[in-house]
């Protein structure tokens, strides 16, 4: 098989089979052909996963920070060299056009390793004066084994924002990428061995929910960063919370785009455009409520399906294709289902809405207008390429609209007027806001969702905080006063 990788699992170093494992076969969704076939991990490459993990930790965290920031960067050298390649391999497992994944996927987990690697040797804890002579100081310490779960849309970035500020910081960790996409953590993994990353450091194994699970309960692990939708976040939360275990949970949302009549609407509709129909909508801070004003409505919606018309959809390894299959047929089912609900609640089929004949998963970009609040298609998160064009008439009024969801990943304005922009974004109930553009994430600004759509934040300096912990150390200068 074309990307069948030397086994399923790499533990301490090296890869690991053990075919007892539930097999998982990789499908290219592009033409439905299986391209590699893997083992969901059995509980002893659990086991051997976290023991290697957890004798590597102490000497990996006792080395220097400038020690450590040089294995991360060059592992990052390694991976821009190597862009092609992983992109290919990415390409294969989500089947996102290569002109996506040349600059979106293995460059997203290089900026990562590189950023880190350039914060390690900076992080320190603080001297505290206090009175009398006596002070404190705080050693940032590593948390321990920490485990990374990942979504199938990003797995080289997710393998990579969570790789990063853990090993920065000290920590060691298990990675289990998704069962849909299980190929690219094992080059990241590979490739941190060849820059020089002690063995055991970055562990990668497959599995479905079950080995997940079965990876937050273990006493061995201290923390868990989760990237997938809310239902798993929940049981995942919950099973961290039993042992007390630091979490990060990137989660799914149903975020707002407000378009006011005075938007440029060419922008507009690029942000629209971009945040409904990249990677096939496959995209967890898209903003797929988009709420446009009565004034420029028509006009939105007419220069929306002109620029639709030019997209090109096909074989996503023709790098002039922009727009290519979902991930898998159960995820484009799921998609042309809301479509089915769409029309049956009423709303209007604009633009597309219906499967690709031929083989893989693709069906088109679609627009529904007309979309009115209590609409399922804008209420759940669908994870495909269907917009929602909802209508408003004042700031007041598509305020409250906004947020009256449970979730709140990201949210956007489109306007020329700049306080307004400031009001709606300051009064938005989302971790990550746009003004005048939408769904850039770059490695320097923090990430994450407000509500039910996650906790803490990847990315940027505050993700180090989230892979390590104070001790605070209490220095007496003078005698010890008590009472008796
Ligand atoms: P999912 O929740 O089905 O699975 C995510 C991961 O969790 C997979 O690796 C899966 O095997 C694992 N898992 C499932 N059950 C588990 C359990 N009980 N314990 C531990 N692990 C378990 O999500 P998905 O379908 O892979 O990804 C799509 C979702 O991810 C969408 O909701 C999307 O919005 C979200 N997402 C969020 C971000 C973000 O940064 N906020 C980024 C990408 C995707």
């Amino acid at each position: 098989m074309k990307f069948q990788p030397k086994a399923s699992h790499f533990i301490n170093g090296a890869y690991v089979e053990d075919t007892n494992g539930a097999p998982i076969d990789v499908i290219y969704p592009a033409t439905g052909e299986v391209i590699a076939r893997l083992h969901s991990a059995t509980p002893e490459i659990v086991d051997q996963a976290l023991n290697s993990a957890k004798a590597a930790q102490a000497e990996w965290a006792a080395m220097s920070g400038t020690e450590r920031g040089r294995v991360l960067r060059r592992a990052a050298d390694i991976m821009r060299d190597r862009n092609r390649d992983l992109s290919v391999l990415e390409t294969h497992d989500t089947g996102k056009p290569l002109q996506e994944t040349l600059v979106a996927d293995a460059t997203s987990g290089a900026d990562a390793l590189e950023y880190f690697g350039g914060l390690a040797a900076s992080l320190t804890g603080e001297h505290i004066p206090l009175g009398g002579g006596d002070f404190v100081y705080t050693i940032r310490e590593a948390l321990g084994v920490c485990v990374g779960i990942g979504a199938w849309n990003y797995p080289t970035q997710i393998a990579c924002w969570k790789g990063a500020p853990a090993l920065a910081c000290g920590n060691t960790m298990v990675f289990k990428p998704s069962e849909t996409t299980p190929l690219s953590a094992l080059k990241v993994a590979e490739i941190l061995i060849e820059a020089g990353a002690p063995k055991g450091i970055y562990n990668v194994i497959q599995g479905y929910g079950d080995v997940g699970a079965s990876l937050v309960t273990d006493a061995r692990v201290a923390k868990v960063s989760l990237t997938g939708s809310v239902p798993t976040g929940r049981k995942v939360y919950a099973a961290a919370a039993d042992g007390m275990k630091h979490v990060t949970m990137e989660l799914g949302g149903k975020s707002p785009m407000i378009v006011f009549n005075d938007a440029d609407i060419e922008n507009a509709v690029s942000g629209a455009i971009l945040g409904n129909f990249y990677s096939s909508g496959q995209v967890c801070s898209n903003g797929t409520r988009v709420f446009v004003q009565k004034g420029i409505k028509e006009a939105f919606l007419t220069r929306l399906s002109e620029r639709l018309a030019t997209a090109k959809i096909g074989d996503p390894l023709d790098e002039e294709v922009n727009f290519g299959p979902m991930v898998s047929e159960n995820q484009m089912n799921i998609a042309l289902d809301y479509v089915e609900k769409g029309k049956a609640e009423g709303a209007r089929l604009v633009y597309g809405g219906a499967r690709i004949e031929g083989e893989g998963f693709y069906m088109q970009p679609t627009v529904f207008a007309d979309v009115t609040d209590g609409m399922t298609i804008a209420r759940e998160e669908i994870f495909g390429p269907v917009m929602s064009v909802l209508d408003f008439d004042t700031e007041q009024e598509v305020m409250a609209r906004a947020n009256d969801t449970e979730f709140g990943l990201a949210a956007g304005v489109f306007t020329n007027d700049l306080t307004r922009a400031h009001r709606i974004v300051a009064g938005f109930e989302a971790g990550t806001c746009y003004i005048n553009t939408y769904n850039l994430a770059p490695v320097e600004a923090p990430f994450g969702g407000s509500k039910m759509s996650g906790v803490g934040r990847e990315n940027s300096k505050l993700a180090i905080n989230h892979f390590s912990e104070m001790k605070t150390v209490y220095v007496s200068m003078n005698d010890v006063e008590a009472p008796y």
